[in-house]
């Protein structure tokens, strides 16, 4: 087991109604950590997000972070400790500017002033520069990429702890991925700490310290991020190579 666990999940089991979706599953991101769950269409990876969020509940198990509890927490609570979720789908608002959608990831996290507030948002416009060019823009009328950028840089605002990121490639093309990986690099490499979920088994893993393989909601091999990526039963199943 790891040093300092920022988040441990032990034995967790989530199911809906009858169907078990995680058939209990441990994993550990220690801080400063990026940690990649990889797995195909229906392994359980976004029930594993909605467990650590507080949006799933647990039929047993627990979860840890800082070595406390939470799995008994509401979504609210986590959030609060830091705990924030960028969704699969992204969910930035439509209707909103892009400034007012990155306010919207700071709603109820009252920052101390407005110096604060400044700080980070020139944080996430520093990262990204595409945003601050944009700031007057409905969020509904970007790209899928600045949409998947604005929801990166929603969740930052929040200053998180743990950044979960459900899916961040899914439905962009091959440059804006690798865009978005290095960007993920990067808010990594200043200090936050990110469990990331993605099928994209090559961008996610070459940009991870560590990867856990989830299959039908089991967790099948874990490993260095470049180690899986070599990997034969990794490479045949995610990467289509023989
Ligand atoms: P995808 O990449 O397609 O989103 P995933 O790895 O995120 O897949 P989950 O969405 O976690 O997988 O689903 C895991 C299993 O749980 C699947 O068999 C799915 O059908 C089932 N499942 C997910 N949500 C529900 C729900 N609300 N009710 C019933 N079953 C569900």
């Amino acid at each position: 087991s790891l040093d300092r666990p920022v988040l441990e999940l032990e034995d967790v089991v989530i199911g809906y109604g009858r169907i078990r979706a995680l058939h209990g599953i441990s994993l550990q991101v220690a801080e400063g950590e990026l940690v990649t769950l990889l797995g195909a269409n229906g392994a359980g990876k976004s029930t594993t997000m909605r467990g650590i969020s507080g949006l799933a509940k647990l039929t047993s198990g627990q979860i840890r972070f800082d070595g406390e509890r939470i799995d008994g927490l509401s979504t609210h609570q986590r959030v609060h400790r830091g705990i924030i979720q960028v969704p699969e789908g992204r969910h930035i608002f439509p209707g909103m500017t892009v400034l007012e959608n990155l306010d919207m990831g700071c709603y109820g996290r009252k920052f101390s002033s407005k110096a604060e507030r400044a700080e980070v948002l020139d944080h996430v416009f520093e990262l990204f520069p595409r945003l601050k060019e944009r700031v007057k823009q409905y969020g509904g009328t970007m790209s899928g990429g600045e949409q998947q950028m604005l929801a990166i840089g929603r969740a930052l605002m929040a200053r998180p702890r743990l950044l979960l990121l459900d899916e961040p490639s899914m439905g962009l093309a091959p440059m804006v991925i690798r865009q978005i990986f290095s960007i993920i690099a990067d808010i990594n490499a200043a200090g936050t700490t990110i469990l990331l979920v993605e099928q994209n088994a090559q961008q996610a893993l070459t940009r991870s310290d560590r990867g856990y393989i989830l299959e039908t909601g089991s967790i099948t091999l874990e490993g260095p991020g470049r180690e899986l990526l070599v990997d034969p039963k990794v490479r045949e199943a995610y990467l289509g190579v023989a």
